[in-house]
């Protein structure tokens, strides 16, 4: 099965389908990541903020898979948004996976409230990573519509993505809406709502009707959507059953129906991007 790619306004191709590695135990890491490429997994998006990079590294290592068919995603963490921060830690990320080009990599928050709210001066220090050629692309993630208009305004640079949480229970169109005005692709993150989506009845009778899981249902929606999605599962079983999700497409009915439980800031499972102000130790 092959999983379908987007092309990126700066011209690359992104696997629409990955794995998340966030919570995954550094001691399960490797292992995870190594079975994910062995079920068809071409595409791993983690952080410097999991802790687990070395280990992808090893995992990615172990499979043996050639660098061009592999698609890895990592963000700079929240502490390092000063420019020679911002450099310190993106050559660590690439010393600690083991690659000497990453091909995304991430502002993961933008920190509003914080470094006087200077996130363009980090947005800049990325694109040097492109010119050097150490970064294929970059983008961002959490970032609300205010600020992708302001990097683009005072930058000139687009990012190719914007990460955010977007799950049945909060489909985030605003930020959506934003995105596609710039020709950024969404990236939805916890795309299952780290898991409730499991004991919703509208999903679970689409489940019934396709004779998929609700999981499958609602990486469907996201995929038709036309969404980028890296579901995080420890689980071989699961990381099969999340992947085998290009056989059969719901109807307009059924996205409608799942559209319908949006529930707009009241369905956010995480940290609201413009008060967030988490700086690790
Ligand atoms: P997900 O929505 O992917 O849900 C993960 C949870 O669902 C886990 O508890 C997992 O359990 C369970 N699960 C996975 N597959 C199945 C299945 N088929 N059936 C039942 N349960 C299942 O949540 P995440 O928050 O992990 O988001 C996914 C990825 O998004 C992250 O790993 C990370 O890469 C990214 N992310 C980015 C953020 C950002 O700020 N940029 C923030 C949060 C996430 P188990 O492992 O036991 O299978």
């Amino acid at each position: 099965m092959t999983v379908p790619t987007i092309t990126l306004h700066d011209g690359t191709s992104i696997p629409q389908l990955g794995l998340g590695v966030f919570q995954v135990p550094p001691e399960d890491t490797a292992r995870v990541v190594e079975q994910a490429l062995e079920v068809g997994y071409r595409h791993i998006d983690t952080a410097q903020m999991y802790a687990n990079e070395a280990e992808v590294g090893t995992g990615l290592t172990a499979a043996g898979i050639a660098r061009d068919d592999l698609y890895i995603t990592t963000k700079l963490n929240n502490g390092f948004h000063r420019p020679d921060d911002a450099r310190r830690a993106f050559g660590e990320s690439l010393n600690r996976l083991g690659l000497d080009r990453i091909d995304l990599f991430l502002i993961h928050w933008p920190l509003p409230t914080e470094y006087d709210g200077d996130f363009v001066s980090t947005w800049r220090t990325l694109a040097e990573f492109v010119d050097d050629g150490r970064a294929t692309s970059i983008g961002v993630s959490n970032f609300q519509p205010a600020h992708l208009d302001r990097i683009v305004e005072e930058t000139g640079v687009v990012p190719v993505v914007n990460q955010v949480e977007v799950h049945p229970f909060f489909g985030n169109e605003a930020v959506r809406e934003a995105n596609r005005r710039h020709d950024v692709l969404t990236e939805a993150w916890s795309p299952l709502a780290q898991g409730a989506i499991g004991g919703d009845d509208a999903i679970g009778e689409i489940s019934t009707v396709t004779g998929k899981t609700p999981s499958q249902v609602v990486l469907r929606w996201h995929l038709q959507r036309g969404d980028i999605v890296f579901p995080k599962t420890t689980k071989v079983e699961r990381m099969q059953e999340n992947f085998d999700v290009f056989d059969f497409e719901l109807t307009d009915n059924q996205m409608a129906t799942i559209g319908e439980l949006d529930r707009d800031e009241d369905g956010r499972r995480g940290p609201n991007p413009d008060t967030f102000d988490y700086i690790p130790d």
